[in-house]
């Protein structure tokens, strides 16, 4: 693969930060890599691990210069990330992020961005549940989709640029309406991730089983859940705060459709409870069909390490 960056910028080097730094390098994508993170220790960590060239404790020096910079920080985080670097960025550069909402994104970083400067928000759908440095490894984005909600006027030739560097790490590209995008993630994402926050807390407020019990006989789908409600607790509270009015939608239409089923299963509606089971099976197929996960048993998690996110 040949150099399509001279100098890339990664401002935060948690698993997204990282994984992007294993498959810069491996790939050969750009000449040099900058590292800047917030904290002292993470930033020792990167170093260690070898995941750039450079290594700046501060997010403006480390933007100097740079052609490509991408900043993968919880999602709370981006104004002031924004504020930071917007005076110390080099005209023609691209800037993106990795954020999981994004027209929150975009309201707070986009009024800070310099008009000499190309700003593409992006997310790429692939992530685990693990956090930091040390938890990124390369091929994490390797058939996963990245959508990006460009802006009106985003120059063409900028955004294919990115779009090849998505493409290099083995991504498949699309591109969506932010409020659009946030309304699909809410409900695959941020959802599922909100109600297994919650199945898992309600299991460990239950009197009458003990918490013993709760993991001894975990296999039974519970185990599951507790995957997803161990995912970083600062990324997904700045997901509920900053993705809010897609979820309370979603939230809505999903106790409509709990207290129908709740209904059924007072009322021995068993043709109806089956209905639903018959379709959700129809819709996993599907998922298997289209590549997204295996078939193999467990839920294919051993099969295939990177999950959705
Ligand atoms: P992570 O592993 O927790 O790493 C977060 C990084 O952001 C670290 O470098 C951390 O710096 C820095 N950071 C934390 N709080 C900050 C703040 N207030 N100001 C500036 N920097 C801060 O996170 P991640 O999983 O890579 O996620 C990064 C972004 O990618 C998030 O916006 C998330 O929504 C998105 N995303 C995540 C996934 C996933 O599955 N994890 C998937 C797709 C997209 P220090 O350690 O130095 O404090």
């Amino acid at each position: 693969m040949s150099i399509q960056f001279e100098r890339i910028t990664l401002i935060g080097i948690g698993l997204i930060g990282s994984s992007l730094a294993y498959d810069i390098r491996r790939l050969g994508l750009a000449k040099e890599i900058v590292v800047s993170t917030r904290s002292a220790a993470t930033l020792k960590r990167a170093e260690e691990l070898k995941l750039g060239d450079r290594y700046l404790a501060t997010s403006a020096e480390a933007v100097e210069n740079a052609d490509l910079v991408i900043v993968s920080v919880p999602v709370g985080a981006s104004e002031s990330v924004a504020k930071e670097i917007a005076p110390h960025l080099k005209a023609g550069a691209i800037v993106t992020d990795v954020g999981s909402t994004k027209a929150s994104v975009i309201q707070q970083m986009q009024p800070h961005m310099p008009p000499h400067v190309h700003f593409i928000p992006g997310h790429p759908l692939a992530g685990t549940e693990k956090s930091g440095p040390d938890a990124g490894f390369p091929g994490l984005f390797k058939g996963r989709w990245c959508i990006f909600t460009p802006l009106p006027d985003t120059d063409e030739d900028a955004l294919a640029r990115l779009r090849a560097f998505w493409e290099a790490v083995g991504s498949r590209v699309d591109v969506m309406d932010p409020a659009h995008h946030d309304k699909v993630l809410a409900i695959v994402s941020h959802l599922p991730h909100i109600i297994a926050y919650n199945i898992v807390g309600t299991a460990e407020d239950l009197e009458t089983v003990t918490e013993s019990e709760v993991i001894k006989y975990s296999a039974s789908g519970f185990r599951d859940f507790t995957r997803l409600a161990a995912s970083d607790p600062t990324m997904w509270r700045d997901i509920c705060l900053h993705n809010k009015d897609a979820i309370l939608e979603m939230l809505a239409r999903f106790s409509e459709d709990l207290s129908s089923l709740q209904r059924a299963i007072r009322w021995g509606e068993g043709d109806k409870i089956f209905d639903l089971f018959s379709r959700t099976r129809d819709i996993r197929r599907s998922i298997v069909e289209a590549g997204q996960d295996t078939d193999a048993a467990d839920f294919g998690r051993h099969a295939l390490d990177a999950k959705q996110s």
